[in-house]
C-alpha cells in the first residue's frame, strides 16, 4: 500500500496501528481492554499485510506474538495494564530469551480507573523483566515511539514495552504518514536449544547474557533521542514524561525540562547532566514516583511527590494546584461548571433490555454470596438488583466461589462470569471445582460478545477479528469436558424458567454450570421484543417493575411509565408485574 508523506489526525491507539503497520509488522495480537482495545482494531485495516486476532487472554495472545518473533516476523502484543499481569509469566523468561523478529509489548494503563479494578504503574515491569520502556506522549510519538520500539528490538534482541495510558491512547493529535518498512528477514524458525530452552542450564547462560545487555541498553537510553533536554529557564529543571510532560509544559512554560521518552533504562548520565544545570529539580509523573525514587538514588536532591498527587491521572489543573503549593500560593478556588447543578444524576445501570438484568432478579430471591467478575454484569452490584458481593479480577468469580465454598462458608456461593471472561481465564477454575469436589453453582452470562470493551470477538462467537467465520466454541461442552455433570442453558428473557432453574440448581448438592444465553442487543443493534407500557388504570403502584432497575421504567412520578424511546421490549417488566398493568404497545400507541 503505497502511500504518499501526508498528514492525519489521529487517536494514539490509531498512531501505534498506524506505526505497526509502517514498521513491517505482520502479526499482531491481544485481549481487548480499555484503554488499549483500539490498537487491534485499527490493525485490521492493515489486514493484508498483518495477521491479526483477538486471542483468549492476554498470556496467549504474548506466547503467540512472541513465537512469530523467534521466527523472525516483527510483531506485536497489546493489553490494558491488569492484563500485563495475566502475561507476566512469558514476559519473564521471554526477557532472558530474547527475539529474533522485533517484539513490542504495548499496554496502555489507566490512572484514575475509568474503567479498571485498580490503577498500577505498567512502568515497573520494564525494570522487574530488565526490558527497554518506551513512553510516548502525543498521538506522533505513539506512531513513531512503536517504530523506534521494534529497531530497539531488533538491535538488542529484546522485547521491549511501549506504554500508554487513557489521555494518550485516547486523545487525538496530527500524525505523519509514512510508507511500510519491509522486514528483510525470512521467517523461519531456528532450532537451536540453548537459544531458546530454558532448562537451568541454558537458562542461566542467557541470565549472563541479560546483564549484558542491560549495561548496552543502558548506554542507549543516554544517547537515544528519545530522552532530551530541553533547556529554557534554568532556575527549575523538571524530569517528566509520557502524558505529564504534556501538562507540565503547560503549567511551568519557562521551566528546563529533560523529556524521557526511552524512560527504562533510566539515562543515568542524562539525569544527572540535567541536574548539574539547573537550581531546582521538580520530577512530574503519573501515579508512582519512579523516576523521582531513582533521581534521588543518583544523589540528586529534587521534589516531587510531595508537590504532586501519586493517586488518580494528573491535569493541568492538578498540576496548577501543584505549582502553587510549591510557590507558597493560595491554591485557587476551583470554580463549579456552569449548569453542573441542573445535569440529571447518571448511576452506572444495565442497559435496557440487558439479558443479565433477568438473572441477577431471579438471584434476588435467594440468601446467597454472589463472586463476581469483570464485565458489564459488575453493574449487577448496583441497587436495586444489588446481586454481586465481590470482583477481584478476570476470571476470580469462579475460583473464589470455590474457595469460599470450600473455607465452610454457609450459604450457597454462586460464581458469575461473561462468556468472553469464561474463555480468558475461567476454564481453569470450572476445572478445580470439579477436581476438588466443589459445589458452588458457576453462571456464565453468555451474552455472545466482549461487551463491556466495545462488543469484540472471542472463542465463542464464531468470528475472527479479521472477520471470518471460525468455530463457536460451546461453553456447555467446555464445563462437561471439565467434568461439571449438571450443565444447562437459560434463556434469561424467560423470568418463569430461568427462576426455576436458579433454584433448582442452588439446591442441587453438586456443582453446576449454568449459561444464560441471549446476545447483547446493543451489539444486535435491535430490540429484543415489542416495546411495552404500563396501563395506569391497572398499575396498582406496587413498585415491582422498579426493582428490575430498567433504566426505560421512569420511577420519578406518582406511577411508573416506560419511556418508549429507551425500551428494548425484552419483557421482563410485563412477566413480573403483578396486575397485569404492562403490554406491549399495539400499533398507532407509538
Ligand atoms: S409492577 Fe405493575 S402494578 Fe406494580 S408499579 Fe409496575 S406497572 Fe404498576
Ligand atoms: S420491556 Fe420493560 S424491562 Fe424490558 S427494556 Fe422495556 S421497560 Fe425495560
Amino acid at each position: 500500500m503505497a502511500v504518499k508523506a501526508q498528514r492525519q489526525l489521529m487517536s494514539g491507539n490509531e498512531a501505534i496501528a498506524r506505526g505497526a503497520y509502517e514498521a513491517g509488522v505482520t502479526f499482531a495480537s491481544g485481549y481487548p481492554g480499555t484503554p488499549s482495545t483500539e490498537i487491534l482494531e485499527n490493525i485490521v485495516q492493515y489486514k493484508e499485510h498483518i495477521y491479526c486476532e483477538w486471542s483468549p487472554n492476554e498470556k496467549v495472545a504474548f506466547e503467540a506474538a512472541a513465537a512469530a518473533a523467534w521466527a523472525g516476523a516483527r510483531a506485536i502484543v497489546t493489553m490494558k495494564h491488569v492484563g500485563l499481569n495475566v502475561a507476566a509469566d512469558p514476559l519473564m523468561t521471554l526477557s532472558y530469551i530474547g527475539v529474533e523478529g522485533g517484539f513490542v509489548v504495548c499496554v496502555a494503563d489507566d490512572p484514575g480507573m475509568h474503567s479498571s479494578q485498580n490503577e498500577q504503574d505498567s512502568r515497573h515491569y520494564a525494570r522487574f523483566a530488565k526490558v527497554p520502556l518506551l513512553e510516548p506522549s502525543d498521538s506522533s510519538e505513539a506512531k513513531e515511539f512503536l517504530i523506534r520500539a521494534m529497531e530497539i528490538s531488533e538491535k538488542y534482541k529484546t522485547p521491549v514495552i511501549l506504554r500508554t495510558n487513557t489521555r494518550v491512547s485516547h486523545s487525538y493529535g496530527i500524525v505523519e504518514i509514512a510508507e511500510r518498512k519491509k522486514n528483510p528477514k525470512k521467517i523461519a524458525f531456528e532450532k537451536n536449544p540453548p537459544r531458546f530452552v530454558t532448562v537451568p542450564l541454558y537458562a542461566r547462560q542467557m541470565r549472563n547474557k541479560m546483564e549484558q545487555r542491560s549495561k548496552e541498553l543502558f548506554e542507549e537510553a543516554n544517547k537515544n533521542e528519545l530522552n532530551k533536554i530541553e533547556w529554557r529557564d534554568k532556575s527549575l529543571g523538571i524530569i517528566t514524561g509520557s502524558i505529564s510532560y504534556q501538562y507540565a509544559r503547560e503549567v511551568w512554560p519557562d521551566a528546563s525540562v529533560l523529556k524521557l521518552g526511552f524512560s527504562y533504562p533510566f539515562p543515568d548520565k542524562l539525569i544527572k547532566e540535567f541536574a548539574a544545570g539547573v537550581k531546582k529539580v521538580l520530577v512530574v509523573e503519573e501515579l508512582d514516583d519512579i523516576i523521582e525514587e531513582h533521581t534521588r538514588s543518583l544523589g540528586i536532591n529534587c521534589i516531587g511527590r510531595e508537590f504532586i498527587p501519586g493517586i488518580g491521572e494528573l491535569s493541568i489543573s492538578t498540576l496548577q494546584k501543584s505549582r502553587a503549593k510549591m510557590e507558597g500560593r493560595q491554591i485557587p478556588a476551583e470554580k463549579p461548571l456552569k449548569y453542573a447543578e441542573q445535569l440529571p444524576a447518571r448511576p452506572p445501570v444495565l442497559c435496557p433490555g440487558c439479558p443479565h438484568r433477568g438473572v441477577f432478579f431471579a438471584l434476588a430471591k435467594h440468601d446467597v454470596i454472589v463472586m463476581g467478575d469483570i464485565g458489564c454484569y459488575s453493574l449487577g452490584t448496583f441497587k436495586p438488583l444489588s446481586r454481586l458481593d465481590s470482583i477481584l479480577c478476570m476470571g476470580a468469580g469462579i475460583s473464589m466461589a470455590h474457595g469460599l465454598d470450600k473455607a465452610g462458608e454457609k450459604k450457597k456461593v454462586v460464581g458469575i462470569v461473561g462468556d468472553s471472561t469464561f474463555f480468558h481465564s475461567g476454564i481453569t477454575g470450572l476445572l478445580d471445582i470439579a477436581y476438588n469436589k466443589g459445589k458452588s453453582t458457576i453462571i456464565v452470562v453468555d451474552n455472545r460478545t466482549t461487551a463491556m470493551t466495545g462488543h469484540q470477538d472471542h472463542p465463542g462467537t464464531g468470528r475472527t477479528l479479521m472477520g471470518e467465520k471460525t468455530k463457536a466454541i460451546s461453553i456447555e461442552a467446555i464445563g462437561k469436558a471439565c467434568g461439571i455433570e449438571r450443565v444447562v442453558t437459560i434463556d434469561p428473557y424467560d423470568t418463569e424458567k430461568t427462576q426455576k432453574v436458579i433454584d433448582e440448581e442452588l439446591n442441587a448438592d453438586e456443582p453446576s454450570l449454568i449459561v444464560s444465553y441471549a446476545p447483547c442487543p446493543l451489539k444486535e443493534r435491535k430490540r429484543v421484543g415489542e416495546i411495552r407500557w404500563i396501563n395506569e388504570e391497572l398499575c396498582k403502584n406496587c413498585k415491582m417493575c422498579l426493582k428490575l432497575g430498567c433504566p426505560a421504567i421512569d420511577g420519578s412520578g406518582e406511577k411508573p411509565v416506560i419511556n418508549k424511546l429507551m425500551c428494548s421490549g425484552c419483557g421482563l417488566c410485563e412477566q413480573i408485574c403483578p396486575f397485569d398493568a404492562i403490554s406491549p404497545v399495539e400499533k398507532g400507541q407509538l
